[in-house]
């Protein structure tokens, strides 16, 4: 059975993202999420809009009010341990509604890490796919992170999606490498309809 997403695109795939938003991105999220549609349903996969939600900049931890407005998320990689910023984020707004295979998609003022500032990042606990998108981020910046969750690494051409930075990708939409389709659809967050 095929699915058809907001673009018309017929898909065979499925990806559901709910959103999450602590800032007020310059690219509004409901442009980022028809960018990400334009991007994976070229490929038969259809990205699923599972619920939004806009949530305070700050957290009750119950030793202290964190803030979220910007996210420390240190070396911003895969294996690393999350650091208290990003586990309070990944547990924020709670997990209602959200199912294993789906992905949880937060905007913030702004994402830092060890290096400096950056457009978003996904690394996330192994159990809760996620990823971060920051309020300063480009129109391609969202599609980019769920391709991080799917399991893609960066790859070169302004014409890519998993090239770095997004703010330079000229084309319209991007496009996934064929090997990067293949570990898209191999990704768990990306199920079969
Ligand atoms: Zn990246």
């Amino acid at each position: 059975m095929s699915v058809r997403d907001e673009l018309g695109n017929n898909c065979d795939w499925l990806v559901r993202l709910h959103l999450r938003s602590l800032g007020t991105p310059r690219v509004p999220e409901f442009t980022a999420l028809r960018n990400a549609h334009s991007v994976y349903g070229q490929y038969g996969i259809c990205i699923r809009f599972a619920s939004g939600m806009s949530l305070p900049g700050g957290v009750d931890t119950g030793t202290q009010c964190l803030s979220l407005a910007a996210v420390d998320v240190g070396s911003c990689t895969m294996a690393q341990t999350m650091t208290t910023q990003q586990s309070a984020l990944f547990g924020y707004g709670g997990r209602q509604g959200v199912g294993a295979q789906d992905i949880l998609c937060y905007w913030v003022d702004q994402v830092v890490s060890d290096g400096g500032a950056l457009a978003g990042c996904a690394s996330h606990p192994s159990a809760q796919p996620a990823c971060v998108v920051s309020a300063l981020g480009s129109p391609w910046t969202l599609a980019h992170e769920v391709g991080h969750v799917l399991g893609l690494r960066h790859t070169t051409g302004s014409t890519m999606l998993m090239s770095t930075p997004t703010s330079s990708i000229t084309a319209r939409p991007p496009s996934i490498s064929a090997a990067d389709l293949a570990t898209v659809r191999a990704s768990r967050c990306c199920v079969r309809c």
